[in-house]
């Protein structure tokens, strides 16, 4: 399963291998912070480049708080939680569930905390565990939350009160529980083990449960939300998925590691629904480190094992804050001229990726053949025909000569690419025979405004435009 995702990831996301050593785990944890100034902006640019096509914006009220209101940042998380904490005790529960925990709300002093402490922005790196265990979350509120870890490393207090229909074999007992939960107690004694303090794994990354609630057969066996039977498993899936979208919004990570199958397997539905933004980079699976998966006596050396692997990716691909040429791309699928949904958005990845072949019109072609596997197109490369681009910087000669090998029904650009142009500076159309229209000048001057804010040196690591207003967007 980790072999095939692995594989999957390396067909979305070719870039070259980072060199051997040039990677610490130290730094996993220490990735720099995303900031929120030149995305969003960007974001919401690139939304208006596209109006008048048809879209589908999904705007949750998520999003509305985190632009406009003053409410901490973890809140805004917590509120999600809460909704979703509601709508899963709506779900009926089989007869084998004798007692269903919901630890936000009767450890609600302590989750908290580890919210206001941790979480006080979006973080590069969020981990999502499935759902509480019995003597970890269900003790403290906290995902894989062994005691010690969550009073001693994480110097978290709170009363704990008593969960409804609580069963004597489960007892919750707060932070003097003395039971050891295995997995909250490999997972954290990891990543004590490489960060050293809880600051330095809290600045870049999260840890975030899928389902907070934890059901009990009443023989006090942990039934997990994937051993439940049939109705309840799916209605709690589909709950569950809807609010990750809605957290993720939020949240906004470049890299989503799923902890176990279970988990990994909502995050691949939301990629199918293409609920997963953008932004997004890397969606990996990490084992679980319960016990009860089989042959995972030496979790923690696996894991340690995956980080170091995929750190070495991550290090090629985080670099630093996004600080790219703002170039935003839309991709409009719609088998009838007129009436179309867009499939992919993005914008470019070179400055993140180190790779300079992340044309932002690269990323929306992964995201398309993403999207047509989903949906069953054979070949996938067939969906290019029904598709129009939308992009706000005419395709350098790379790219137009990617799109139109593909056969894109129509590239639509706003400004011009004065000095790579593939339609301006090399007419790429005429040198392959092609007949697929090219528009310029769509909107071109407010193209051309982004990027003169962009450069009035936002953008240390970009090259300098020479400043020509004569050449400025034509058509
Ligand atoms: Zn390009």
């Amino acid at each position: 399963m980790l072999r095939k995702k692995q594989k999957l990831d390396d067909q979305n996301e070719p870039s070259p291998a980072p060199a051997a050593g040039e990677f610490t785990l130290s730094r996993f944890a220490n990735t720099p912070k995303p900031k929120l100034t030149h995305a969003s902006h960007l974001t919401s640019k690139i939304v208006t480049v596209a109006e008048g096509q048809p879209q589908e914006v999904d705007k949750s009220d998520a999003q509305e708080v985190a632009n406009g209101s003053t409410e901490p940042y973890w809140q805004q998380v917590y509120r999600i939680e809460l909704k979703l904490s509601a709508d899963l005790r709506n779900v009926s529960l089989p007869d084998e569930v004798a007692a269903c925990y919901d630890p936000i709300a009767y450890a609600d002093e302590i989750h908290r905390a580890y919210m206001d402490r941790f979480l006080d922005g979006p973080k590069h790196v969020l981990f999502i565990g499935m759902n509480p265990g019995p003597w970890g979350m269900c003790q403290t509120g906290v995902p894989f939350g062994y005691v010690p870890a969550v009073r001693d490393w994480m110097g978290l207090r709170g009363t704990v009160q008593k969960p409804e229909g609580e069963l004597s074999v489960r007892p919750v007992e707060g932070l003097s529980c003395t039971r050891e939960e295995q997995s909250g107690k490999r997972w954290w004694g990891l990543f004590e083990e490489l960060c050293g303090n809880p600051e330095s794994f809290f600045r870049s990354c999260f840890v975030y449960n899928l389902c907070p609630l934890a059901f009990f057969h009443k023989s006090g066996r942990n039934v997990t939300p994937s051993e439940l039977k049939s109705k309840a498993k799916g209605e709690i899936q589909t709950i569950a998925e809807k609010y990750l979208a809605a957290a993720l919004q939020v949240l906004q990570p470049k890299i989503i590691i799923s902890v176990g199958r279970y988990t990994e397997d909502r995050v691949k539905a939301l990629v199918k629904q293409n609920k997963l933004d953008a932004t997004v980079i890397r969606t990996l699976c990490i084992p679980h480190p319960s016990p009860r998966s089989l042959n995972n006596t030496n979790w923690n050396e696996k894991a340690k094992r995956w980080l170091e692997d995929n750190d070495a990716l991550q290090q090629a691909r985080l670099a630093n804050d996004l600080k790219e040429v703002p170039v935003g791309c839309v991709f409009v699928y719609g088998p009838n001229e007129g009436d179309g949904v867009i499939i992919a958005r993005g914008c470019n990845l070179v400055n993140e990726t180190k790779n300079a072949t992340r044309h932002v019109e690269f990323i929306c072609i992964d995201q398309a053949l993403e999207y047509a596997r989903a949906h069953g197109f054979e070949p996938p490369e067939s969906i290019f025909t029904s598709i129009s681009v939308v992009v706000t910087v005419e395709p350098c000669i790379m790219c137009a000569a990617a799109l139109l090998n593909l056969g894109v029904r129509e590239i639509v650009y706003g400004c011009r690419n004065d000095r790579f142009g593939g339609s301006t500076v090399l007419d790429v159309a005429r040198l392959l025979k092609s007949n697929i229209p090219i528009r310029g000048g769509v909107r071109g001057d407010e193209a051309m405004e982004l990027l003169k804010e962009f450069y009035k040196g936002e953008n240390p690591s970009a090259p300098m435009p020479k400043a020509r207003t004569s050449k400025k967007a034509s058509g």
